[in-house]
């Protein structure tokens, strides 16, 4: 437990925030601190092929300890934190057996993580919790992944009688601002599936995700003195209007959940001669995904010829972009990996928590890179803010999790029950 402890709070400690508006990778200089200081205690747990390349990707192998062939398996975290909440100066506080009462994060500015409002709090009763002090975020997310693959690999280490595969880790900067897979070398991890440690709970296990598109829509107008505007103005503002009440106003981000899809407006700003509106569109449905492209671009065309004749041209401006798709279609074909996972818990007494995810994963890239990549909890809650925490009893869950797959993975059939002979059909 101390070690989890002691290995988290020095990853925390280092700020690594990522930023959106930067073009370089990493986003931030500060991430190669805890970057190259995660490569050098990789070295030193005894981990081999340890390797760093010029944007801070870290890999590292954990060989064989087995004669027989084990597919080659990753564990995938990453080390910057979101830029949504400073992470600067982050003061760890240790909550030991948590009485189920309210935690002063901050006296001074009475900043209170109460149960009243996190009802999760209340099931880590009698356990250690690690909060922020109010001012920062924690950055369990994902540092706490970081902790957990590198304790589980220095127990591997450390218990040679434990059986596994060639395991491959990868540590990548700037998740938070969607990039974490854009330069993660897949060919050179070289490993035939992974999991990412970077779901909140204990018991995530998450193989399903959205579709994502964004949409940039500018409208068009003309300014004309409001006293001589008759049949002349054109208000673009108001041209948006027409097009967001298209819109089916219960397909929101507020008023959805589960498997059900929405359309986002995030972003809108305007004059008379030009309205920017800014939207996400997010289903895990793909067809219902495509449909949702198509809607957009049907009232964009509906509105377009509503104003030909007045405007001469189009007055709606479309660009849709994807983003991210859907895991589910890459890791279905080789569903064991999702079984594996559910075992090792089920082994260990932790309930999977299967559910969709309503956003997307680095994993979700990486499966349409070729890595099949589910998500596994990393055990913190309420992410990106002050209130965000972690229970260490659910970190050294994740670290049990991660060993037991490293097991299961060097078992004939990966300790899965053989499928039940099909039954035979009537001719
Ligand atoms: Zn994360």
């Amino acid at each position: 437990m101390q070690n989890i402890i002691d290995r988290f709070i020095s990853y925390v400690t280092v700020d690594t925030e990522s930023n959106p508006n930067s073009e370089t990778t990493p986003s931030t200089e500060k991430q190669w601190v805890l970057a190259n200081k995660l490569v050098e205690e990789l070295k030193s747990i005894g981990m081999q092929d340890v390797s760093i390349d010029d944007k801070a990707y870290i890999m590292a192998t954990l060989p064989s300890n087995v004669e027989h062939e084990v597919p080659t398996i990753g564990f995938v975290s990453h080390f910057d934190t979101s830029p949504d909440f400073s992470g600067a100066n982050v003061k760890p506080q240790i909550v030991s057996d948590y009485n189920g009462k309210d935690i002063v994060l901050n006296a001074e500015q009475n900043i209170i993580l109460s149960p009243d409002y996190f009802k999760d709090l209340l099931q880590y009763k009698g356990q250690t919790l690690i909060t922020t002090d109010g001012t920062t975020l924690l950055g369990a997310d994902d540092k706490a992944g970081i902790t957990e693959i590198v304790t589980a690999m220095e127990f591997l280490i450390n218990n040679p009688e434990i059986k596994h595969g060639k395991i491959r880790i990868g540590f990548t900067p700037d998740e938070e601002i969607g990039r974490g897979a854009h330069f993660f070398n897949v060919e050179k991890f070289d490993a035939q599936w992974a999991y990412t440690m970077d779901g909140s709970q204990i018991g995530e296990l998450e193989y399903e995700n959205f579709n994502a598109a964004g949409a940039k829509i500018t409208f068009k107008g003309k300014s004309v003195h409001p006293g001589y505007a008759k049949g002349k103005m054109i208000n673009s503002m108001l041209v948006a209007n027409t097009f967001i009440s298209e819109l089916p106003a219960d397909e929101v981000p507020e008023r959805t959940k589960g498997y059900q899809g929405f359309y986002h407006i995030h972003h809108l700003t305007g004059s008379i001669e030009e309205t920017v509106l800014e939207l996400i569109i997010r289903d895990h449905n793909q067809k219902k995904f495509e449909k949702r492209k198509e809607k957009i671009q049907k009232i964009a065309r509906k509105i377009n010829k509503k104003f030909a004749k007045q405007f001469g041209e189009d007055i709606i401006v479309l660009e849709i972009k994807d983003q991210y798709y859907n895991m589910k279609e890459k890791v279905l074909p080789v569903k064991h990996i999702v079984d594996i996972a559910e075992k090792a818990m089920r082994e260990l007494n932790i309930k999977p928590i299967i559910k969709p995810i309503r956003g997307g994963t680095d994993g979700s890239q990486l499966s349409y890179m070729g890595l099949p990549c589910p998500n596994i909890f990393a055990g913190g809650h309420n992410f990106h803010g002050k209130y965000e925490y972690v229970p260490v009893e659910s970190m050294q869950k994740a670290v049990e999790v991660i060993v037991k797959i490293a097991e299961l993975t060097a078992l004939p059939n990966f300790g899965l029950e053989e499928p039940k002979s099909k039954t035979k059909k009537r001719k």
